[in-house]
């Protein structure tokens, strides 16, 4: 596998939005989601960059942009968004980030509904690089797991579970 969650800094990443934005569209439209143009314009902010992003950063580019937003709808444009799988919230910095698979241009783009179900997974793993941002997603099925195991043995119901690990990339680690 050649591909890297963790892409070189100075990648042209005109092309992961483009195809994460092509993504979207085709997976909303088979899916019946309405990607409306404020959901759209959120997301490309989202998507912007392979790092997270808070709200009211997407209300001052927008506003720099020259559009003036309420609060409530960049909210409700995420919390669209989180619902339909394309981005993912961050539960330590209340930020977001683009799901990572739609970045990939490998990603088979004749069938979207092949879209991993994020939002389905029991347990998401998050790599946050500390130094530069950049956040990989992997898959967790063993740590889920594992986490089951625990639960379990306590009879304790899982609802989600998250895990955000800080570190630093390899990227970062060979820029020294
Ligand atoms: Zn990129
Ligand atoms: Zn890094």
């Amino acid at each position: 596998m050649t591909h890297s969650l963790f892409p070189q800094h100075d990648h042209d990443h005109s092309g992961c939005t483009t195809n994460l934005m092509k993504f979207a569209d085709r997976y909303c439209q088979q899916a019946g989601l309405r990607l409306t143009k404020l959901r759209r314009t959120v997301l490309e902010q989202v998507a912007s960059s392979h790092k997270a992003i808070g709200a009211y950063q997407i209300l001052d580019n927008l506003a720099a942009d020259g559009q003036k937003l309420a609060p409530i709808s960049v909210y409700r444009s995420l919390d669209f968004l989180q619902e339909a799988g394309l981005i993912h919230r961050l539960e330590s910095t209340n930020s977001y980030f683009a799901c990572q698979r739609n970045f990939d241009d490998e990603f088979d783009q004749e069938s979207p509904s092949t879209l991993h179900k994020c939002s389905e997974a029991s347990s998401l793993v998050f790599l946050i690089c500390e130094e530069c941002g950049v956040i990989g997603e992997v898959e967790g099925a063993s740590i889920g797991a594992l986490i089951s195991t625990v639960a379990d043995s306590e009879m304790f119901k899982v609802d989600r579970s998250q895990l955000e690990i800080k570190g630093t990339c390899h990227t970062c680690q060979n820029s020294s």
